[in-house]
């Protein structure tokens, strides 16, 4: 039997479940037990696809601070609307991508868009948390709301994949979305019996996020939907074959080697630095929303 060549597969993590706030039935496999990050990767929240029923009262997060890093939201089915205390609104749907970055702070807050919760669908989207190098932690709150139209694709050798490359260069297309550290996101659709190579830096952190369907990697090695695989650095290939009808994310970045400290919606490099986060947002440093004023 001969060794396959490519990255090696160093885990496959399941996820938890978990709800957040009274709209998102969420799986996350990271953070957790297995894994704290995948540098610059810290978060992966995964919502249903979930029924929503139809309601007036869109359902969501209440406003909630953030500091020191950026929450990215990839859409596959239903509405999104956002707001924040920097000023940002948005309405997202299929196929968008929210690039948000809390920088110094901000509150915001994330619910089911108004029309879509009237009618009732299916909500299916992923939530990224990316960190930002300590010396942009502070920087002045962005928002990047991204339209699917503006997200270049790269097809598979056969034609029939598509590789989204919502930052970063692949295969020579470069993604829309500005980083603050090297970040290649790719939103991949292989439809079953598809293969391909995906090529990256060696020494970036890479995982593969199965959103939907099921892949074999390197020949042999299975995952499937909601798993995380974790790759080393030993090879820039990953050999992929949807053996189903497939959706997944590759987390691509150059890991960012400073210290993390963390305290829910804050993410700094000192214990120090959470403790002023904490006093910033409860003396209404982080802004206000004008009816809570
Ligand atoms: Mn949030």
């Amino acid at each position: 039997m001969t060794q396959s060549t490519g990255r090696r597969i160093f885990q496959v993590i399941d996820g938890n479940k978990k709800f957040v706030g009274d709209g998102f039935d969420v799986t996350s496999p990271m953070p957790g037990p297995r894994i704290r990050q995948l540098s610059p990767f810290l978060l992966i929240d995964h919502t249903g696809p979930m029924p929503v029923a139809p309601t007036e009262a869109p359902l969501g997060t209440p406003p909630h601070p953030h500091r020191g890093f950026e929450t990215v939201t990839v859409m596959y089915e239903g509405y999104l609307a956002h707001r924040d205390t920097a000023g940002h609104t948005g309405a997202l749907g299929p196929g968008d991508v929210q690039w948000m970055t809390a920088g110094a702070g901000l509150l915001h807050e994330e619910r089911h868009e108004r029309e879509f919760s009237r009618r009732g669908g299916t909500l299916e989207l992923l939530q990224l948390w990316v960190n930002v190098p300590a010396r942009d932690k502070m920087a002045p709150p962005r928002y990047q709301n991204i339209r699917a139209e503006a997200i270049p694709k790269v097809l598979t050798a056969n034609g029939r994949g598509r590789i989204r490359v919502v930052s970063g260069t692949y295969e020579g297309v470069t993604g829309p979305a500005d980083t603050f550290s090297p970040i290649t996101l790719l939103d991949v659709h292989l439809p079953t019996g598809t293969e391909t190579t995906l090529r990256l830096p060696a020494d970036y952190n890479v995982g593969i996020y199965v959103v939907k369907g099921a892949i074999t990697l390197h020949g042999n090695r299975p995952a499937a939907t909601k798993q995380l695989v974790v790759f080393g650095w030993d090879s820039t290939d990953v050999h992929v074959t949807a053996t189903e009808d497939t959706v997944l994310v590759v987390l691509a970045g150059e890991p960012i080697e400073e210290p993390l400290a963390t305290y829910g919606p804050f993410v700094m490099n000192t214990n120090r630095e959470l403790v002023q986060a904490i006093a910033d947002f409860e003396s209404g440093g982080m802004g206000q929303f004008p009816e809570d004023e």
